[in-house]
């Protein structure tokens, strides 16, 4: 009951989701603090002293990750590439090569709605560790001549990345904590762990096999709403087994001008940010995908989830929008409960 406890006063300032653990008590519980937020793993089994070894060595993981692929850790191998990788090629180990790899498949499957490149945009618009600004146009149109996957090669013969001109800066914040977690839980299959629940910051979360006697996990999404509430309503629950979910959001990281909300996912390839979406969530498989295609689906909004719904069979969807006070759910294979 305890980490339910702590866990839902920590939601109460993100717009995000609950693993509604207060149904089947975890046998042990771990959790550090990493990528700016809160990872958490709910272990089952019969042996707890093995079970705490693995989420350790799991939890491991992640700070391992964070200490590579942080943009703001000046030691981390992203750090150095945004550094150096324009004055020449830099080598990179093969994790991260493969990892780069995959953002920009991914960016070319979502047509560039999602991309690793969008820093520059980012910190245009304040958000890069602040909570936002509005930019001139030039200063847009300079940051946005800095965007694109087309100005990074990856070179697989050396495992060597380049960047085409000064100011490409990567970021993986739309991708780092769903890859963390899609790592962290490979170290606990691999331990023998069989019925576990990792997330990462409340926005990604991966479920391996069920609590013993039940179908599946079940994760509880908040209907978002634009200020902390202390007393949130349900927008879904959702059934999770052997696979991932990420959620979006843009309350609680965003400014308003001229009644306009203005978020810190930024549209690559208008260089504003996402307009008219406030949560988007998807379930598939692997939580690098689910972070990366949450972020995507909440860019394109509405308009543009039928085309990214079709991008993984049996993917399931949620695009919450808000226009002039009123929110529109639009699902696909996920129950509903109230439209807030
Ligand atoms: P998430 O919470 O996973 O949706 O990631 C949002 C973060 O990713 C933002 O705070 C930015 O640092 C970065 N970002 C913003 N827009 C994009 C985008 N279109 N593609 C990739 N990363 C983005
Ligand atoms: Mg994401």
């Amino acid at each position: 009951m305890e980490w339910w406890r702590h866990y839902s006063t920590a939601l109460r300032s993100h717009c995000s989701i609950t693993p509604l653990l207060h149904h089947f008590m975890p046998l042990v519980t771990v959790a550090c603090h990493a990528m700016a937020t809160r990872f958490e793993i709910a272990l089952h089994g019969d042996n707890p002293a093995a079970l705490r070894a693995a989420g350790e060595e799991a939890l491991a993981q992640v700070e391992q990750l964070e200490a590579q692929l942080s943009l703001f850790r000046a030691s981390s191998e992203i750090a150095h590439l945004n550094t150096h990788a324009a004055n020449g090629p830099v080598r990179v180990t093969p994790g991260l090569f493969a990892l780069l790899q995959k953002a920009r498949k991914l960016s070319e499957e979502s047509n560039g709605a999602f991309d690793i490149t969008v820093a520059p945009l980012v910190r245009c618009w304040g958000f890069m560790g602040g909570d936002g600004r509005f930019p001139s146009p030039d200063e847009v149109a300079q940051a946005r001549a800095k965007v694109g996957m087309g100005l990074v090669q990856l070179n697989r013969a050396d495992f060597t990345v380049q960047f085409s001109r000064e100011g490409v800066m990567l970021d993986l914040g739309a991708i780092g904590k769903g890859y963390a977690v899609e790592r962290a839980a490979e170290v606990l299959r691999e331990a023998g762990v069989t019925s576990a629940l990792i997330h990462g910051g409340t926005s990604t979360v991966q479920a391996l096999g069920p609590p013993p006697g039940e179908a599946s996990w079940k994760i509880a999404i908040e209907t978002p709403s634009p200020a902390p509430t202390t007393s949130p309503t349900l927008l879904a629950t959702v059934p999770l087994k052997e696979e991932a979910m990420s959620v979006s959001g843009v309350w609680g990281n965003s400014f308003q001008v001229a009644g306009r909300t203005y978020g810190h996912i930024i549209d690559p390839r208008t260089g504003e940010p996402a307009i008219g979406t406030v949560l988007a969530a998807v379930v598939l498989p692997s939580a690098t995908e689910t972070d990366a295609f949450s972020t995507a689906l909440l860019t394109v909004g509405s308009a543009g989830h039928d085309a990214l719904a079709k991008l993984r069979p049996g993917m399931r969807t949620l695009v919450v929008s808000e226009s002039s006070g009123q929110l529109q759910v639009e699902a696909k294979g996920l129950q509903v409960r109230s439209a807030g």
